[in-house]
């Protein structure tokens, strides 16, 4: 069963084509989508991030085809998905999306939410798929709670379910991490990837939290204001952002004028200079590129270091917690910055 399925879909191919797609809804101001193309590759899960208002929504309902774009198209398996305005019942039958409200019959049980999406013509196979779902998403032991007695992390698994049961082969998540803690967030994180490699599915999540493309994503795409700004796997668009709305979205990244930048000795020709904690190189020694430890914070494994030099704050990590204290003197290098 697993081998015809990889024989249908070979890993590299591509799913969905995202082409020179546009939707304003005003035409007055930016606001929608301006003008997106890309590709996703089958079984990939794919992370848009930006943040509120920046076209995330709009983005995944135009590619599910709740909304008509104004121009361009999108293509599932090379064939253009329809509009709301092409068909009687707006979406797609091989996409499942998923938003923040779960859509879920809230007076039923588990089991029969994900249930129902079967149809009763063969009952066996729908009690063994429904139980097989079950247990993919960890919520077989919730089977006969109903929803309203559901924690929210625990009826998005539910949601999540329901939308997986009926052969999808796309999943589109709005938000999927917003309402649940930081534990759940990872477990669930950790079950959409599995998921995604056990079975080929394809996800394309939104998120304004840029964590969630790092550790997650095959593919992350940054927009702002409607526009894609970069396509690319997280750890090239990590270690090399294109510009510097990305360097400063993705992590804890130090950006400094150029001005700022020449008071720490660290020349540019351009506006601005970034770089992040880890790319800060310390020393104990004496000479004269010293900068004062003002606070120390405690990571875990590591401590994150404020330094001051001539008025300018930076951070930086040490590894072996505790080596620098506070009101210290230290010798930063910045290995490796950014300027943009
Ligand atoms: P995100 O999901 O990233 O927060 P959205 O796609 O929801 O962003 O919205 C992008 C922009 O389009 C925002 O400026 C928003 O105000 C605007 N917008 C979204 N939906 C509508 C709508 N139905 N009518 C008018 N403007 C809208
Ligand atoms: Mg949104």
């Amino acid at each position: 069963m697993l081998l015809a399925f990889c024989y249908l879909y070979p890993v590299s191919e591509i799913i969905i084509s995202v082409n020179n797609l546009t939707k304003q809804y005003l035409q007055t101001q930016n606001s929608g989508v301006n003008n997106i193309s890309f590709n996703i590759k089958q079984g990939d899960i794919v992370a848009i991030i930006g943040e509120s208002g920046s076209g995330k929504s709009t983005l995944l309902k135009t590619i599910y085809g709740l909304i008509k774009p104004d121009n361009g198209e999108v293509l599932l398996n090379g064939k253009k998905v329809k509009g709301p305005d092409e068909q009687l019942i707006p979406g797609n039958a091989e996409m499942k999306m998923v938003t923040q409200d779960f859509s879920l019959n809230i007076y039923a049980k588990v089991y029969d939410n994900i249930a129902s999406m079967l149809s009763n013509t063969d009952i066996a196979g729908k009690q063994q798929k429904t139980m097989q779902m079950m247990e993919h998403l960890h919520i077989t032991k919730l089977k006969d709670k109903k929803i309203i007695e559901l924690s929210g992390g625990e009826q998005q698994r539910v949601a999540i379910a329901k939308a997986l049961i009926s052969n999808t082969k796309v999943l589109l998540l709005d938000e999927p991490f917003s309402q649940v803690d930081s534990l759940l967030k990872n477990q669930l994180r950790a079950d959409i990837k599995r998921l995604a490699k056990e079975t080929g599915l394809t996800v394309i999540l939104v998120s304004h939290d840029p964590t969630d493309g790092l550790f997650l994503a095959d593919q992350l795409l940054i927009l702002k204001n409607g526009e894609l700004l970069q396509n690319d796997r997280p750890e090239n668009i990590y270690q090399n952002p294109s510009n510097l709305y990305t360097a400063q979205i993705l992590g804890n990244a130090v950006s400094l004028t150029r001005q700022e930048a020449e008071q720490i000795g660290v020349k540019t020709v351009k506006n601005m200079v970034v770089f992040y904690p880890e790319w800060v190189e310390l020393k104990s020694n004496w000479n004269s590129r010293r900068f004062e430890v003002k606070e120390v914070y405690y990571k875990g494994f590591y401590d994150e270091l404020l330094l001051e030099r001539n008025g300018v704050i930076i951070r930086a990590l040490q590894l072996n917690s505790g080596t620098h204290k506070k009101n210290d003197h230290v010798q930063a290098n910045i290995g490796r910055f950014l300027e943009f």
